[in-house]
């Protein structure tokens, strides 16, 4: 059996340094590391809305985000990958929302974090192709936690109160 990806846990370095740039055209190690990234994303549709290179251990620029403003849940989940992303513009609008992250306590704490409502992001696709995209709502939040991934950046940062942070159960709870 092929042994699943491990994700790297809050308390571990590599998530609090920012990663290296990818040069183009990408190594054969970038390019597992994207594998992996879109491999674990499509496996895990539920629980996963994105993943950072550091959070399997790998200090390079690179994420992936799935596309829930796009997915069509019935068939089949659009996951963008982007390397070397940066936002070049953010809205002076905030949204708040509940995050979560995989690299604390395996995804099973959140708490809710404002960030701009809008974001534009440059990005470079496998083939060293620059895009650029704007992101709103939930899914601007999950491009933001990302990037903020790959400059060393947790969540727990914009949590002022740790009172504040719940388990999947205790939010479902307060959600009621
Ligand atoms: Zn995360």
């Amino acid at each position: 059996m092929k042994k699943s990806i491990k994700i790297v846990q809050f308390g571990n370095p590599i998530l609090e340094q920012s990663s290296e740039p990818v040069t183009f055209p990408i190594s054969i190690s970038e390019e597992k590391v994207i594998n992996k990234i879109i491999t674990y994303l499509t496996k895990n549709p539920e629980s996963a809305a994105g993943l950072a290179a550091p959070q399997i251990g790998v200090s390079k620029k690179i994420c992936g985000v799935r596309r829930l403003d796009l997915e069509n849940r019935e068939t089949n989940f659009d996951i963008l990958l982007m390397i070397n992303p940066s936002i070049i513009w953010t809205s002076n609008e905030l949204s708040t929302e509940w995050e979560g992250c995989l690299s604390i306590n395996y995804g099973d704490l959140w708490g809710q974090v404002t960030r701009p409502e809008r974001v534009t992001v440059k990005y470079y696709d496998q083939t060293g192709v620059e895009h650029e995209e704007t992101f709103s709502g939930y899914q601007s939040h999950i491009v933001q936690h990302e990037i903020d991934h790959l400059n060393g950046i947790l969540f727990l940062k914009y949590v002022t109160d740790p009172s504040e942070l719940y388990t999947t159960e205790e939010l479902k709870e307060i959600l009621q």
